[in-house]
């Protein structure tokens, strides 16, 4: 097949994500990667601002997690889960225990963040069953939130972006507070709280959970808010019996600064989601972490069991990749290097302030972002990125980067000046 004939059997046959089969945006075949870089079929090569939806953190092709996965292979590629077990697996939920908050010490692996989310969603609700009170269903979150294209996490989704209406009748509803609109350098004013506290006032006798993404809502709007909330947020929680799922799927394992997200406001939730960045972008394998007392709850009373079992549960090769990833991380000035990336998008970005195009921009630890005054044309302006030797997948009004950690100055300099270039041809 030479490439134009590639080109045109994905146009015909293959979905992408969010994507039309009659008006398919263009694609552009990669044929390896290497470090930040993307190596294109006709030889360009572009440094990914993306880090393939925030997942590669320590760059493509890294000899480390190669080597994690050659071994594990030449062992078995996967077993099922169901009364068997492997080393990889518990390494990695040993890892797992031991590097978030304390309490978090139940370990449930499935394949996707967006199965992660079915997971803490189930769990919450079964919590609640096996405590006697069976009405706890509903969910209460934010608006902007993305959790996910699957129906649970779909319906906790920002009712407007998530495109609720084309499914209001068969997803669940919820409640949606108002987001927060105070942002992560601002100072905190209790009004933020009032329509959040309201909500779980009237309706805390049938919400199970509270489920948010922690400082920073990614898919949905890429918003930064303040860490207090949460704070407030938590403390409510407590206040009304209602458990706490974070959805740290885009923000674990240092990408805003922390190890997670959550430990900037000092809240430590019932239920955490793991995802993405999880093997280091390498294969697809998500997380969702529990207590004690959520466990132990859910396995005194009928029917007994947790009600979950993927297939691919814990696969070896994804979970040999995954305890690869985090002891590199850990073995890593991480702290020191997210933090030189955080100033320098702080200093890069901030010159697009002046431009007129430019309605604000946002940074937090790797993570820069954009925003613009109108929606753009995402094909023009993704062409233009490529031109300049970059890749950058924007969203409505939105630009934003969230690169591997071992991006270079130099390479950050180069995505960030074409973000700037490229506004201004806007
Ligand atoms: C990406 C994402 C998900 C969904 O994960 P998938 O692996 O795409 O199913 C859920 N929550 C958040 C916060 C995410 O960023």
């Amino acid at each position: 097949m030479n490439q134009q004939d590639l080109l045109s059997f994905d146009k015909n046959h293959i979905w992408h994500p969010y994507s039309s089969m009659q008006n398919s945006l263009p694609v552009y075949p990669v044929v390896s990667a290497e470090g930040v870089y993307l190596q294109l079929e006709d030889g360009r090569k572009l440094i990914d601002g993306m880090a393939s939806w925030w997942s590669v953190i320590h760059g493509y092709n890294h000899p480390k997690l190669n080597a994690a996965i050659k071994n594990q292979l030449d062992k078995m590629a996967h077993v099922m889960f169901g009364g068997l077990t492997h080393r990889p697996a518990v390494e990695l939920a040993d890892l797992l225990v031991k590097i978030t908050p304390e309490s978090l010490e139940q370990v449930f692996f499935c394949d996707s963040g967006s199965v992660a989310v079915e997971v803490a969603i189930k769990m919450a609700i079964q919590y609640w069953y096996a405590a006697g009170q069976p009405q706890k269903q509903k969910l209460l979150t934010i608006r902007y939130g993305y959790h996910g294209d699957t129906f649970g996490a779909m319906a906790v989704c920002d009712p407007i972006n998530g495109m609720h209406n084309i499914f209001s009748h068969v997803l669940p509803t919820h409640y949606f507070a108002d987001a927060p609109t105070c942002r992560n350098d601002e100072e905190w004013n209790e009004q933020e709280i009032a329509n959040f506290q309201q909500l779980l006032e009237q309706h805390h006798n049938d919400i199970a959970a509270v489920i948010l993404e922690p400082l920073l809502q990614g898919a949905g709007g890429m918003r930064v808010y303040c860490p207090e909330y949460l704070r407030q947020v938590s403390l409510l929680c407590n206040e009304y019996q209602v458990l706490l799922i974070l959805d740290e799927i885009a923000t674990g394992f240092g990408r805003t600064g922390t190890l997670f997200a959550c430990e900037q406001a000092n809240v430590i939730p019932d239920i955490l989601c793991l995802g993405k960045a999880l093997t280091g972008g390498y294969m697809s394998l998500a997380a969702t972490l529990t207590t004690a007392e959520i466990s132990n709850t859910i396995s005194s009373q009928p029917p007994g069991v947790f009600m979950h079992g993927p297939t691919f549960m814990a696969n070896p090769l994804a979970c040999s990749v995954a305890v690869a990833s985090i002891k590199l991380l850990l073995e890593s000035p991480w702290q020191q290097r997210i933090s030189q990336l955080e100033n320098q998008l702080l200093v890069d970005l901030s010159v697009g302030i002046a431009l007129s195009q430019v309605a604000d921009v946002r940074v937090l630890g790797a993570v820069g972002i954009v925003e613009l005054k109108n929606n753009i044309d995402i094909e023009q302006v993704q062409q233009k990125f490529v031109k300049l030797g970059v890749w950058i997948r924007p969203f409505r009004n939105l630009i934003y980067i969230m690169p591997p950690y071992i991006i270079t100055p130099a390479e950050l300099t180069k995505v960030t000046d074409a973000i700037i270039e490229v506004i201004k041809t806007l």
